[in-house]
């Protein structure tokens, strides 16, 4: 059967609550007529009916334009439950948890590191572990990695990796509070101890970039990364092994307990726990301690891109000449507090591959951003480009504070691979003047462009919906893939 789509303007799309008996809310989707299109002919569609059946759900069940099929929840889904009576579902933050995205600035011009861009790709390549399973850069006693689950980033400054600063322009600080390390088995505490400071591999990455487009002069002056042709760097990686166990444990444990809780859920992957249980908040405890490893994780390896940036350039790439624009997550749930019917009230938002994206004037912002937004960082993929963005007025009304995380895949990865081979593709992303770097090369061509929607057309629908507000676009020069 066809699911209902109500046309509501050019970005917007709503699925009935006639559709099924079982939701609590209708669904939302943000897309133009070409991506529908591509929405509709994935199980991501179905999943965002599924979620909408969620208990104490409030609102819409959204699924942003970068939307693609996912465990429980599709990728691009934000839901947000009630804190008090709601649950909390594992699978709607997902098996990455804080996956995220930091970019640095640079003072440099693509003129000035043009010469040496295949010798910055060795160092970046031989700087930051990466692979399936590789160790990271530093390997943690126990008491370690309690301090890293409950201090984040914080930690890492302190252990002398990057300066003060770049915890003010992280979100949450790098930290969430309420970490409960006790909530942490010991195996995931085991694959966590060996893994901080790595990439990962497949989607995770580092890449060189160069300000190609500048849509916001003003705002792009603002964040740093007003200049044409300015080099940056971004980083997307997460939580690595510790992330992924406690996500696997706790969906284990709330399948286990669907019963005795009375939800009978029309989709097993939606296991879900009550917010105000103690499995609930046992999960949340863990889902904090993978969160802030994986900010002290992120803040290791860009430790390590300041150093290879230092060593190739000297004095004009000091480490304090890297700055931290800013860090986001988009994989998580938040507590925060929204007018929902003209009533304030406190909310879990579940955001799976979904990016917080506050507008300007919110106190959650850096004060030195305060005044234009919350920086957005939308990766696209490794061949075309990638955005910054601030967030916009419109999230508050309609998302929950939230937009895009990314282009969102088109193609699964069997699909991808047989769409193009991994030499072509290293031989396309040579003519297009990419330097690639890739531990695992057999799996490279599931990342290919093709893999991915147009992220110009993805940010271009966050924008026109009022999600968040387009400030530059990004080319890639130096791609360093797990
Ligand atoms: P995810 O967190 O869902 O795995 O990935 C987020 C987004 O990153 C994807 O939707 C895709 O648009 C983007 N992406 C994946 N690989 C690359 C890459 O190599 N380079 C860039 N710039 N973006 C990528
Ligand atoms: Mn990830
Ligand atoms: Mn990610």
């Amino acid at each position: 059967e066809k699911i209902p789509l109500e046309r509501i303007d050019a970005n917007r799309w709503r699925i009935p609550m006639r559709y099924n008996d079982d939701m609590h809310v209708p669904g939302m989707i943000y897309a133009d007529d070409e991506l529908i299109e591509s929405i509709v002919n994935d199980n991501a569609l179905q999943q965002v009916v599924n979620v909408a059946t969620l208990p104490g759900i409030v609102g819409h069940s959204l699924g942003m334009p970068d939307i693609h099929w996912g465990y429980g929840f599709p990728v691009g889904g934000v839901a947000a439950t009630d804190a008090e009576t709601g649950v909390i579902s594992p699978g709607g933050i997902g098996f990455d948890i804080n996956c995220g995205v930091r970019l640095l600035a640079t003072d440099l011009l693509y003129d000035q590191v043009k010469g040496k861009v295949s010798e910055l790709a060795d160092q970046l390549y031989n700087t930051l572990p990466s692979g399936v399973g590789t160790d990271g850069m530093r390997i943690l006693s126990a008491d370690e990695m309690r301090d890293v689950m409950v201090h984040g980033a914080q930690w890492a400054v302190d252990a002398g990796y990057g300066l003060a600063e770049d915890l003010e322009v992280t979100e949450e600080n790098g930290c969430l509070e309420g970490a409960d390390p006790s909530t942490v088995s010991k195996h995931a505490l085991e694959r966590g101890r060996k893994q901080l400071g790595s990439l990962g591999s497949g989607n995770h990455f580092c890449e060189v970039q160069v300000v190609d487009h500048i849509y916001d002069q003003e705002v792009a002056n603002v964040l740093g990364i007003g200049r044409k042709g300015q080099v940056v760097t971004t980083l997307h990686c997460g939580s690595r092994g510790i992330g992924h166990q406690v996500a696997e444990e706790f969906i284990n444990l709330a399948e286990s307990k669907q019963k005795e809780y009375g939800f009978e859920l029309v989709d097993k992957q939606l296991a879900c726990l009550p917010i105000n249980s103690v499995d609930g908040q046992a999960y949340l405890g863990a889902m904090r301690c993978a969160a802030n490893f994986a900010w002290a994780n992120r803040q290791l390896l860009m430790h390590g891109v300041r150093q290879s940036f230092a060593n190739i350039f000297g004095r004009k790439a000091r480490p304090k000449d890297l700055p931290l624009v800013y860090d986001v997550c988009h994989n998580i749930a938040k507590m925060e507090e929204y007018e929902v019917d003209g009533q304030l009230r406190k909310l879990c938002v579940h955001r799976k591959g979904a990016t917080r994206s506050f507008p300007a004037g919110h106190p959650a912002i850096p004060e030195k951003y305060r005044a234009v937004g919350q920086p957005v960082l939308i990766p696209g993929d490794m061949g075309r480009y990638s955005f910054m963005l601030v967030g916009d007025h419109g999230s508050m009304e309609q998302t929950f504070g939230s937009c895009c995380h990314g282009a969102g895949r088109r193609l699964s990865r069997t699909a991808a691979k047989k769409a193009i081979g991994n030499k072509e593709l290293l031989e396309l992303l040579e003519k297009r003047g990419i330097t690639v770097r890739v531990h695992s090369k057999n799996l490279l061509s599931e990342e290919s462009p093709q893999a991915y929607k147009d992220a110009q057309q993805v940010v271009n629908v966050v924008h026109n919906a009022g999600l968040a507000k387009l400030v530059v676009r990004l080319k890639p020069v130096v791609v360093v893939k797990g």
